[in-house]
């Protein structure tokens, strides 16, 4: 079985934190609450797999180190007299208010990962 092409394509359904099979159903309900089930095609995100979204936790660390690192650079470029943990401290401050963006691009990046690989249910 393979998955069927998502209305303006998965980078659109990622941004938009949609559901990874029919790409119009919204993951989240509240900024911190998801879904059981996509309320447009009825998919249920975690499988009913207790522990599913561990998975997410691998996107979450490649998310935070990128932005870290990031944020850090940059600094540095403003800042080349700091030291490295001030630096390093500097990236993780700015890095702080997009945990929950983190949070949530994680667990849609790892449920469209999920539905790519092993699209079967
Ligand atoms: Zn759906």
């Amino acid at each position: 079985m393979s998955l069927p092409t998502l209305p303006g394509g998965r980078a659109r359904a990622i941004w938009n934190l949609r559901c990874p099979v029919c790409g119009v159903g919204p993951v989240f309900r509240s900024p911190f609450t998801m879904n059981e089930r996509c309320p447009h095609c009825g998919e249920v995100f975690g499988r009913g797999e207790p522990g599913y979204f561990l998975g997410a936790m691998y996107f979450s660390y490649g998310l935070g180190v990128i932005l870290i690192t990031t944020f850090t650079g940059i600094i540095y470029l403003y800042f080349r007299n700091w030291r490295l943990w001030q630096l390093i401290t500097a990236g993780w401050i700015l890095f702080l208010p997009l945990v929950p963006a983190v949070y949530r691009y994680s667990r849609v990046l790892w449920l469209h990962f999920d539905r790519v690989i092993d699209p079967s249910d």
